[in-house]
């Protein structure tokens, strides 16, 4: 994807629909990029409530499901998905950053066999992650995001980090975490955020461990500990995929070729340096 003229456009040249919002604000020179969910009931749900004039509500970019994009603000204008916000010092987070909304019913809990939304929508157990939220609160589940919504979030935030030079990418709980859960514990901030940000297209994300930990078969605690486990602090993975909180990766050996794959918890692995982990 490529930005022009501060609207998105696929790689053969065709803008994303356009659905303009009146809801935004003056001049942006942005610096970040924030993730949010719309816990909300569908894509065209959540665009006709960010484009209906008096919501005080919207966002540069809206992703569905399916990875379907709309624009609905130009990114050299101030779209309204921070509120009362701050980081690194700075305050109302509108004025310094593009938003992105990904198409997700956010936080759910237990029905029966199936765990319920806000809004009383059931969802099945394998849509579901459930986790405990990185700023506290009770276990809970998350509709977890689609795998063709994150590559087509992933697409969209490669192109604005590169375009505009943005700094970092931004959780809507990191900037305003005493009244905010979105992105969640189902969005992998940190391998999203290595993707996005200064890396080439076609080479993995490389993590290392940041404790002895064991790698596992399979997602999940009920995996079994693979021969290698546990893995010394300080080893260097490739990042294949990723699972809530679990991330399937490769382990490098000294060399940076990869040995083992297998599944690790992705709390203990941290971004690796690029001239750190060719060694
Ligand atoms: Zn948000």
């Amino acid at each position: 994807m490529q930005i022009r003229r501060h609207r998105l456009h696929y790689d053969n040249g065709e803008p994303v629909r356009y659905a303009e919002s009146p809801n935004r604000g003056g001049a942006l020179n942005p610096r970040f990029l924030i993730m949010h969910y719309t816990a909300g009931s569908s894509f065209e749900s959540s665009l006709s409530h960010m484009t209906r004039r008096g919501t005080s509500a919207s966002a540069h970019l809206l992703i569905g499901r399916d990875g379907a994009i709309a624009q609905l603000v130009p990114f050299n204008r101030v779209a309204w998905h921070a509120g009362r916000s701050r980081w690194q010092g700075l305050s109302g987070l509108n004025r310094h950053s593009i938003g992105i909304e990904l198409d997700n019913a956010g936080p759910l809990d237990r029905h029966g066999d199936q765990w319920r939304s806000w809004f009383g929508r059931d969802y099945p157990r394998d849509e579901v992650l459930v986790a405990r939220h990185k700023n506290g609160g009770r276990r809970r589940g998350w509709q977890t995001y689609s795998e063709a919504q994150i590559a087509a979030a992933l697409e969209a935030a490669t192109a604005l980090c590169r375009h505009y030079g943005l700094a970092d990418i931004l959780g809507h709980d990191d900037v305003a975490p005493e009244r905010k859960t979105d992105p969640g514990p189902a969005f992998a901030m940190e391998s999203f955020r290595a993707a996005a940000l200064g890396r080439g297209d076609e080479e993995p994300a490389r993590f290392e461990t940041i404790t002895r930990l064991n790698i596992r078969d399979r997602p999940g605690l009920d995996g079994a500990k693979l021969p290698d486990a546990p893995l010394a602090s300080g080893t260097f993975l490739s990042l294949l995929s990723q699972q809530g909180k679990w991330a399937m990766v490769e382990v490098l050996d000294a060399e940076g070729m990869p040995e083992t794959t297998g599944w690790v918890h992705s709390d203990y692995i941290i971004a690796a340096q690029p001239e750190a982990a060719t060694g």
